[in-house]
């Protein structure tokens, strides 16, 4: 991609608006822009970091058999009349009425609309388990949306409903999705812990949540410093230097952000909706649901708070928006600028993702500019061209390079 051609429209000074540092860089260099307090546009670079991310997550749940959709953000009142929440939800739905005065809302979460779906296909054992997804716009009329994409009344989530016959099943399966929500939380170079968690709005007996340790959290989890015991503080009211209550270690206390929740449901949605099936031995029972959420959006702001040094960007590989950015310091035509056409046009040949600063600016701007976008490997075309050399930096560990242009290892950028 040229970057004369990418929308990226950075700014010098810091928004007043933003108090944390990931939304900073995320106003500064050009990922983001506010429409309405709490509801976002994602510009290019950070539309690409999230489609990396909603692929990192589309690969790990179909590998356990979960099949993805996607159903719609506008829901009838009906549903939410039938599950009981319509009254429950409170502000935080967003309401609206068409032109023939029937009410609907603007869905926060999907379990009426994928239990009215199930219902009309399940009616025997034989049918179960089942495993679906989807990863789509919700809408919450937050109290406090605030932190940019942090809390957001219109944001992106993934949400991942099972069926069951049996709890041993529904077990079974809640182990698998927490299993692969590791997995994804791996990929995307998070520190993160999984804590116990309070069902809230949604309902239903277990639940636990994946937490990314950093200052700006709005949860406070404790945990215990010498095992994996973990607990959001509304679970657990434990003050730091308590004993842990599965006796091993201490309690201490940390900020972090949610960015999963995974939930054991029971029956609360297909009892109140009528969601049932035919066991083996012929008695009809209420399928048993578990459901699973991943905020997509958030994400995107909990990896840049871990991946920064407060002025610059450092993305890992796994979602950076490009894998490469060549930057050359030569004015068009010159010969610098010659060479890093062509290694540009040679990198796309081998399906690299390059970026390649084509734009007519200075040195300077051009690098600060890269400093924001946190490319993993920058490659600069400057002087040294003479005697065929470039300067390779990797940010991942802060090094920089001279290297031969005809000696670069194409394998690391695939
Ligand atoms: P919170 O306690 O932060 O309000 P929640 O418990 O209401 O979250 P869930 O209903 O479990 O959230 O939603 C699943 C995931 O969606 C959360 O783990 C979180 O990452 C994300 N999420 C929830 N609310 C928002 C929001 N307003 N803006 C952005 N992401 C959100
Ligand atoms: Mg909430």
């Amino acid at each position: 991609m040229l970057q004369s051609l990418l929308f990226v429209p950075t700014l010098r000074e810091t928004p007043k608006e933003a108090e944390v540092t990931s939304h900073k860089l995320l106003l500064r260099g050009g990922y983001i822009r506010q429409n309405a307090a709490g509801i976002y546009s994602y510009l290019p670079l950070a539309y690409r970091i999230i489609q990396k991310i909603e692929n990192i997550i589309r690969e790990e749940l179909n590998k356990i058999g979960c099949s993805e959709l996607l159903m719609p953000a506008l829901q009838p009142k009906d549903m939410w009349v039938e599950s009981g929440r319509w009254d429950v939800y409170g502000k935080e739905l967003m309401r609206l009425n068409d032109r023939h005065d029937r009410e609907f809302c603007l869905g926060p979460t999907h379990e009426e609309v994928i239990t009215t779906l199930v219902r009309e296909y399940i009616n025997s054992y034989k049918k179960l388990p089942l495993a679906l997804y989807q990863i789509q716009t919700k809408y919450r009329d937050e109290f406090r949306p605030r932190f940019g994409l942090m809390r957001g009344r219109e944001f992106i989530m993934k949400d991942l409903y099972t069926f069951h016959a049996n709890t041993e099943d529904l077990d079974e399966w809640y182990l698998k999705v927490r299993k692969a929500y590791c997995n994804i939380f791996d990929r995307l170079g998070l520190n993160y812990r999984i804590v116990q968690a309070d069902s809230g709005q949604i309902g239903g007996s277990a639940s636990e949540e994946f937490v990314v340790l950093c200052d700006i959290g709005e949860d406070t989890i404790v945990y215990s410093d010498q095992s994996e015991f973990a607990a959001n503080i509304e679970v657990y009211n434990l003050s730091e230097g308590e004993p842990s209550p599965d006796g091993k270690g201490t309690i201490k206390h940390a900020k972090g952000i949610e960015v999963g929740h995974i939930f054991k449901l029971g029956t609360k949605y297909s009892d109140a909706m009528k969601a049932e099936f035919f066991d083996k031995d012929q008695s009809k029972k209420s399928i048993i649901m578990g459901c699973y959420g991943i905020g997509v959006s958030r994400l995107l702001m909990a990896i840049l708070e871990q991946h920064n040094d407060d002025q610059k960007v450092f993305w890992p590989e796994t979602v950076a928006p490009f894998k490469v950015h060549i930057i050359s310091l030569g004015k068009e035509g010159t010969e610098i600028d010659n060479q890093a056409r062509a290694l540009y046009q040679k990198m796309l040949t081998k399906n690299i993702e390059v970026l390649f600063d084509d734009r007519d600016e200075r040195a300077g701007v051009k690098f600060s500019d890269a400093d924001l976008m946190g490319i993993p490997y920058r490659i600069i075309f400057g002087k040294k061209v003479d005697e065929g050399i470039v300067e390779l930096k990797k940010l991942a560990d802060n090094t920089v390079t001279d290297v031969k242009i005809e000696d670069i290892d194409f394998t690391n950028f695939l």
